[in-house]
């Protein structure tokens, strides 16, 4: 009826992720009215709890109806219950229980990289398509899907863990516990690593002399400055690592037949260094690609907020404002 209209309100999106806590004031459309940012005490869950809390307290103002937090690891959808997270020792964390608790607001608690597919499915790369997947390439790789302008999320919830699908058995040791996951092989992990051999193997190599000489300070960013600056081995990293990307979106299509593939996280800050590869790879890769419409892989638009924006916006829509 009043839909955008100011019967639709605004709500609190919480973004949280092992390093830090992003809380933001959202308006109906989309729009960020305030922001705060807290480092996460990712050892101690309960103090992790209190910040988000105090995060969004300082966002809040008599409009917000809502509360949206989107979390990195396993959520359970129905209950709000975080209850693996790969890389942290966060487990049957009653996420929703505690926010609406404290905030005395409706809350709804999902996986960090649904609301942010569908932040972008609202309002970023992914606009108007309603068969959307939403690929984020950070340290580890998550992932997010819009099916028939919906999100899905599947029995309990966990849809969508795409990184950690094995694809080098017996390769590099995972966070999950599994080895030779593709986040392994195709996200910053990947990227680090070969960075660090490249600087071992070759100390005169540019990537070797950003890093001061201390292979243990070759990052992913790093490799992506040397790269920009037209380092062939980085370009040969990251080109590497665009190639197994492509490979596994590739696979993910044929599963989901998304109309666009949205990249974002961290390691897009190396654009086309990997997007490129990543299209040839997933041309190669992808089942008849001469019989199907192309599916466009586009870097992500709202960068570090989709999530905290996706989450704000899914809130209020879960009220059927
Ligand atoms: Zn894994």
């Amino acid at each position: 009826m009043n839909a955008g209209g100011t019967r639709a309100g605004t709500a609190v999106g919480i973004d949280v992720g092992g390093t830090k806590i992003a809380a933001m004031r959202v308006s109906a459309g989309g729009e960020i009215l305030a922001r705060e940012t807290l480092p996460t005490p990712a050892d101690d869950m309960a103090a992790t709890l209190g910040a988000m809390v105090q995060a969004a307290r300082t966002v809040l103002d008599e409009g917000v109806r809502a509360v949206g937090v989107g979390a990195a690891g396993l959520v359970r959808y129905d209950t709000g219950t975080l209850t693996f997270a790969p890389n942290l020792a966060w487990r049957d964390v009653g996420i929703t229980a505690h926010v609406a608790g404290a905030l005395k607001l409706p809350t709804l608690t999902d996986n960090d990289a649904n609301v942010a597919a569908w932040g972008e499915y609202r309002f970023g790369a992914g606009r108007g398509a309603q068969d959307m997947l939403l690929v984020t390439v950070g340290t580890g790789i998550g992932g997010g899907i819009v099916s028939g302008g919906r999100l899905f999320r599947g029995a309990n919830g966990f849809a969508g863990e795409i990184g950690h699908t094995v694809v080098e058995p017996g390769g590099p040791l995972c966070g999950c516990g599994n080895r030779g996951c593709w986040e392994q092989v195709a996200s910053g992990h990947a990227i680090t690593r070969a960075g660090r051999e490249a600087a071992r193997e070759n100390p005169h190599s540019l990537i070797a002399q950003i890093a001061g000489g201390d292979p243990n300070r070759v990052t992913g960013p790093l490799v992506t400055e040397a790269g920009r600056r037209g380092d062939d081995v980085a370009r040969r990293i990251l080109a590497e690592v665009g190639r197994r990307l492509g490979e596994g979106i590739a696979g993910l299509v044929n599963v989901l037949d998304p109309r666009v593939v949205v990249v974002g996280g961290g390691a897009i800050e190396a654009g086309e260094l990997i997007l490129e590869p990543a299209r040839s790879a997933f041309r190669e890769a992808v089942e008849a690609p001469d019989h199907r419409p192309e599916v466009p892989i586009v870097p992500a638009e709202l960068g570090n907020d989709a999530g905290a924006v996706g989450a704000a916006v899914l809130a209020l829509e879960g009220l059927g404002g």
